[in-house]
């Protein structure tokens, strides 16, 4: 569901400057492109073809050609089976100098004695501004990227079939202060982050604006429910603490009774057995607010200590 509306959020974004389609195009072009060489008229041209199963995406893909390039591209329709999801639209750019002029001017191809191909690196001539550099993370994203629905993980990736290209993302994500990573795998290039502050950072520069909002309140719910539970652990730690501690104080002042008598102790302590052994349960700190005058916790506790040594040593002699 997150990664379904972030990713409808970004598709329905359109950037309001020529410089930030074409970096935007570039990007997707370039990670989710397939190129293509046909003859046509004697003269080798390029066939390229972008697919998505995402309406909004493709209709953003068509809007950016039609609007920069003042040509419209095909866009072919493919639907799966009944009941199966996935249908999918493959936006065309025919095989005609057009699509040749703008897949130059958006960077993607080189051209070496007449063969062209698909461009390792990124067209960092075309990325000067702030403005493009958060178009073509953008573009990316929507081309081949996927982030975990907060509640269960913070992770967001997109993936490459280069490591120069993946290098050269890093590099643009590092100029908005968020470090990737690579993991290479044969399937591809992975890079991502992990952890809050990087996925609402890159969410944020991507302009999903709704999408930052809602991980920001899992986030406060997340962070409100670990302390809930720290509380929680804590407080019965320290509550088993208080009970063992009483139970053994209550022990060793029954054996005190049992072998000597508890009038035998200082009137102090045994004002303090008599209270312990009436309210097994009591803090320490109740137990001193008890007396009159009352005495503080660590006084209590000095004479808890006296008990429990006279007891020891009772037991000693005796056993
Ligand atoms: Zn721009």
């Amino acid at each position: 569901m997150f990664y379904a509306e972030t990713k409808g959020e970004l598709a329905r974004m359109m950037p309001d400057s020529e410089c930030c389609i074409i970096s935007e195009l570039s990007a997707i072009a370039r990670s989710c492109g397939r190129l293509e060489m046909r003859q046509c008229d004697g003269e080798s041209l390029p066939v390229f073809e972008i697919s998505t199963e995402n309406a909004a995406f493709a209709r953003k893909i068509m809007a950016f050609v039609r609007n920069v390039f003042r040509f419209k591209p095909k866009v072919r329709f493919t639907s799966r089976k009944r009941g199966l999801p996935g249908n999918k639209y493959t936006v065309e750019l025919p095989c005609d100098a057009d699509t040749l002029r703008m897949l130059q001017d958006i960077g993607v191809i080189s051209q070496k004695r007449g063969g062209v191909s698909l461009r390792n690196g990124i067209p960092w001539s075309l990325l000067s501004k702030q403005c493009c550099l958060r178009s073509y993370l953008r573009g990316v994203f929507l081309a081949r990227g996927y982030v975990q629905n907060p509640e269960k993980e913070y992770h967001m990736e997109v993936m490459t079939d280069s490591l120069t290209h993946a290098e050269g993302i890093v590099r643009i994500a590092e100029s908005f202060d968020v470090m990737p990573r690579i993991a290479s795998r044969k399937k591809g290039h992975m890079v991502y982050v992990k952890g809050g502050d990087d996925v609402a950072q890159l969410l944020r520069v991507m302009g999903a604006h709704s999408a930052v909002l809602t991980l920001e309140s899992v986030r406060v719910l997340r962070s409100v429910r670990g302390d809930v539970n720290r509380v929680v652990n804590c407080e019965t730690a320290n509550l088993t603490k208080a009970v063992d501690a009483g139970l053994a104080q209550v022990t060793a002042i029954r054996k005190i009774d049992e072998i000597i008598g508890l009038g035998s102790l200082s009137p102090g302590l045994q004002e303090i057995a008599r209270l312990r052994l009436a309210n097994p349960e009591m803090t320490l700190r109740e137990l001193g607010r008890m007396l009159s005058p009352p005495i503080s916790k660590s006084a209590v506790n000095h004479r808890m200590r006296r008990l429990i040594q006279t007891a020891e040593r009772l037991s000693g002699n005796v056993g």
